[in-house]
C-alpha cells in the first residue's frame, strides 16, 4: 500500500467503511481506488445499466435498478484492470423490515423472480411471513431487488455480515 493510499484511507475512515458494491471483478477496495481511473467504461459497457458513479466518481453497482447477469462486459471494458476476471461475487440478498410480508401484506414478488430458488417464506403469527434467504444458494444477482414494490431487498458482503451495502 502506498503512502498516498494509506493517508487517503485514513482520512476517509477507509479501514472501517462498509463494503461498497463495485462492479464484478473489482480489486480489493484500497487497490481498486488506486487503480480505477474513473473513466466510466464499465458503466457504458454494462448492458443492464446498473453501474453508476458514487460521490467520488468511482463506479458502483445498484441492483435496485436491475440484475447483474455476470456477463463480464464491465470486466472486459476495464483497461486499467481495476476489474479482473475470475473474481467471485461476494454479495448476498436479504430483506429489511420494510418487507410487505413482514407487515402482513401478501407479497411473494422476490421469490417469483429468483431463478436460484434461494428465497423461502417462514410463516409468522398474525398472518405475517418472512422471506428467508439461503446464502449458499443466493448468487447475489439482484433479480429480486428491482421488482420489490417497497425496495426492501438489501445486499450484504459476505466478509461483513452485519454491514449493508449502499445498494
Ligand atoms: S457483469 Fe455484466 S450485468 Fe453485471 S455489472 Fe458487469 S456489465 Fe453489468
Ligand atoms: S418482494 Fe419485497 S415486499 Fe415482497 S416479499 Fe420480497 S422483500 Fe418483501
Ligand atoms: S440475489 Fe438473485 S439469487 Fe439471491 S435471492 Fe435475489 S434473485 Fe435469488
Amino acid at each position: 500500500m502506498s503512502h498516498q493510499t494509506s493517508r487517503r484511507h485514513f482520512l476517509r475512515g477507509g479501514f472501517n467503511r462498509p463494503a461498497v458494491m463495485r462492479p464484478l471483478g473489482a480489486l480489493a477496495p484500497m487497490t481498486f481506488e488506486d487503480t480505477c481511473t474513473k473513466c466510466g467504461d464499465c458503466a457504458r459497457a454494462c448492458p443492464e445499466g446498473i453501474i453508476f458513479r458514487d460521490d467520488e466518481g468511482f463506479p458502483v453497482v445498484n441492483l435496485r435498478r436491475g440484475e447483474c447477469t455476470f456477463c463480464n462486459a464491465c470486466v472486459e471494458a476495464c483497461e486499467p484492470a481495476a476489474l479482473v476476471a475470475g473474481t467471485t461475487w461476494d454479495w448476498r440478498a436479504g430483506a429489511t423490515d420494510q418487507c410487505l410480508s413482514k407487515t402482513g401484506v401478501q407479497c411473494r414478488t422476490c421469490e417469483d423472480h429468483c431463478d436460484a430458488r434461494a428465497i423461502r417464506f417462514k410463516l409468522l403469527v398474525g398472518g405475517r411471513s418472512e422471506p428467508v434467504f439461503d446464502r449458499d444458494a443466493c448468487t447475489g444477482c439482484g433479480a429480486c431487488a428491482a421488482p420489490c414494490p417497497v425496495n426492501a431487498i438489501h445486499f450484504t458482503h459476505i466478509s461483513q455480515p452485519q454491514e449493508d451495502s449502499t445498494c
